[in-house]
């Protein structure tokens, strides 16, 4: 392949796909942009698993229920496309809003049950409505063999895997492991709004991931939790909250249970952030 290509809309991209026959396996990594390592990780995955590698950047309005957090959510377009740049077999798809939602939408709309209610579902309505629309539309109109997200959103996993099961397109999700920095903290686009002094701050929130996950194997989960959120609240961060549930159905988590996750969601200053380990 020669020359990185950016697509602003799907019928160029798939026109592109089409008119090389050497690429029979495409995967997918979508993306709202402010590229970091994390995704680059993904990115490198799929590079290894598939012909071409098509990166969607796309701020999803339905996705977020606070508008000064759509506002203020990075953007740095020049930027993402460098990064991308330099991988060989990687392409940029960067669709306009009417393209991802046109006047004839396929989306037949699923449904979420217990996951739109708890955790991230309870604290952002209409977040996982937002999320499952975005996804089903991109893998409809760009059609990857297979998809890879991040086990940083752990909960919009599962999302994604009910709306592909429930929908039935034809495309595999591979969850990808959490990148972290020195001190633990999940590297995430919203990270950029953090200052200097926020940034350290935020490293109690793994620091109390790994502490209930040192102590879940000796302890009662409701003793565990209690311990957890003072820790937690040993920091100057603020807790939304702090759950030991199933990975899946992401009902509350059973002592034994070897599906279990412990996730956090929690504001520095005004920036939320979120993160989980599995148990
Ligand atoms: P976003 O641009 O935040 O919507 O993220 C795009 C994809 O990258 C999602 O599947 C995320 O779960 C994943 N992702 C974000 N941060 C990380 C990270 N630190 N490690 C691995 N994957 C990540």
């Amino acid at each position: 392949m020669t020359g990185f290509q950016t697509f602003y809309d799907f019928g160029s991209l798939q026109r592109f796909i089409s008119s090389k026959p050497s690429i029979s396996n495409v995967g997918i990594v979508p993306t709202m942009g402010a590229l970091h390592v994390g995704h680059l990780s993904l990115i490198k995955r799929a590079l290894n698993e598939n012909d071409l590698v098509v990166v969607t950047i796309f701020v999803n309005p339905k996705q977020f229920n606070n508008r000064k957090d759509l506002e203020n959510y990075p953007r740095v377009p020049e930027n993402d496309l460098s990064l991308l740049r330099q991988y060989q077999g990687v392409v940029a798809c960067i669709p306009e809003e009417s393209d991802v939602y046109p006047k004839l939408d396929p989306y037949p709309g699923i449904t979420l049950g217990m996951l739109d209610r708890v955790l991230e579902g309870q604290y952002r309505p209409g977040h996982f409505k937002g999320v499952a629309h975005v996804v089903h539309n991109l893998l409809y109109f760009i059609k990857a063999k297979r998809a890879y997200f991040g086990l940083k959103d752990i909960q919009q996993l599962s999302v994604i895997k009910r709306m592909v099961d429930e929908t039935r397109l034809p495309v595999s999700i591979i969850p990808c492991e959490t990148v972290r920095d020195d001190s633990g903290l999940a590297l995430s686009s919203r990270n950029l709004l953090l200052t200097e002094s926020d940034y350290t701050a935020a490293s109690i929130i793994f620091k109390t991931l790994d502490f209930v996950r040192k102590k879940i194997k000796k302890e009662q989960p409701e003793v565990v939790k209690k311990k957890a959120t003072e820790l937690f609240n040993s920091g100057s961060l603020k807790l939304e909250y702090l759950e030991l549930v199933n990975k899946n159905t992401f009902e509350p988590y059973t002592t034994g249970d070897v599906n279990g996750v412990c996730c956090i969601a929690a504001y520095c200053n005004n920036v939320r952030l979120i993160d989980n380990v599995l148990l």
